[in-house]
């Protein structure tokens, strides 16, 4: 349930509002909103007293919360979270772009690509350097070689870096060069993953599982909030549909609907979500129009020559001109880039 106090309500009655819910077993979020307190309760499986808890000076009405998903949801904190990554801030006013190569391929190929974003007009850089592919044979990943190169191209561009953990052995490693954990598609759903990334506190980019509703993704969420990790960005990045002209169907209807849903910030990856590069400027700008908190964009200074990915990745220059693109449709939603 969430406990909205009245108007008004002085701190010593929330603290004291607190105290006794905890005592009931319960766990509290407080979210100070410009013209009241609302406390969110997570439960502890027995029915709360609601009548006891309204009878407590300083409190307006408990509500319940239905839906599964407590502290991603928006009845628990109705301020948008802004999640601050060195100096980047993701889900204020102004949008984020993240952009760089599917994989890290090597230094002077990453470096190349992330000068060329950056001149571009990129906030971040991304890149694996663990990467899940549907073959064996294919690509893995530069692994820890290829994590040394993100942070020596931070350090060279001043863009902090997003990279993929796929195992929760993984995230120390990970957490030691990336500014932002990345959690795949195809591991939204491994529970082992996400509290470990929740335990590591530092920010994530949850991408959504293409075969995953909106609400397991919120519920994926959940786990990692629940470790006081509220540092979660939530990724649209397309689903399995019918249709195979594209590699996967970029849910639109995700981004105002997880803006309706949750206060978390959401991010649109238009690369995986189509799969074509030709596709790729048009769906970023709906994403932007849609209101989007920012996109993920697969960027390849040489797309034909990828070793993964290339058929999505833009070229940088397409990259740039996408971006002066990007501004007037920022500006028609109230959003600055
Ligand atoms: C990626 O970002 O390169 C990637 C593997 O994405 P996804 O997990 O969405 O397929
Ligand atoms: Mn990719």
């Amino acid at each position: 349930m969430i406990v909205i106090m009245k108007q008004g309500a002085t701190r010593a009655q929330v603290v004291n509002v607190t105290a006794r819910i905890e005592q009931l077993g319960c766990t509290v979020h407080i979210s100070d909103g410009e013209e009241r307190t609302i406390i969110g309760v997570v439960g502890n499986g027995r029915p709360l007293d609601k009548g006891a808890i309204e009878r407590l000076d300083g409190v307006e009405q408990t509500v319940p919360v239905l839906r599964p998903f407590k502290l991603a949801s928006r009845d628990f904190h109705p301020q948008n979270s802004i999640v601050p990554i060195n100096g980047v801030s993701v889900g204020g006013k102004n949008l984020v772009v993240m952009a760089g190569p599917c994989a890290v391929e090597g230094r002077v190929e990453l470096m190349e690509a992330a000068q060329l974003v950056k001149e571009a007009g990129a906030h971040m850089l991304r890149g694996g350097a663990f990467k899940p592919r549907t073959s064996p044979y294919s690509f893995q990943g530069l692994g820890e070689k290829g994590l040394r190169i993100l942070a020596d191209a931070r350090r060279e561009t001043g863009l902090p870096v997003v990279t993929e953990v796929m195992a929760p052995e993984q995230v120390p490693l990970v957490t030691t060069y990336a500014d932002v954990l990345q959690i795949g598609a195809r591991n939204m759903q491994n529970y082992a993953l996400l509290h470990a990334v929740g335990e590591a506190q530092r920010p994530v980019l949850l991408k959504r599982g293409m075969m995953s509703t909106i609400e397991e993704m919120l519920m994926s969420a959940e786990y990692i909030l629940s470790h006081g990790n509220n540092k979660v960005m939530l990724c649209e990045r397309g689903i399995r549909t019918f249709e195979p002209y594209t590699r996967n169907t970029l849910d639109i209807n995700a981004v105002p609907l997880l803006k309706q849903l949750s206060h978390l910030p959401v991010i649109v990856d238009p690369s995986h979500g189509t799969g074509k590069w030709e596709l790729v400027e048009s769906v970023s700008k709906a994403a932007v129009a849609a209101g989007a908190d920012g996109l993920i964009i697969e960027v390849h200074p040489h797309p034909s020559q990828a070793m993964s990915d290339g058929a999505q990745s833009l070229k940088p220059e397409t990259f740039s001109r996408l971006m002066d693109d990007l501004g007037a449709i920022a500006r028609a939603v109230g959003r600055e880039l």
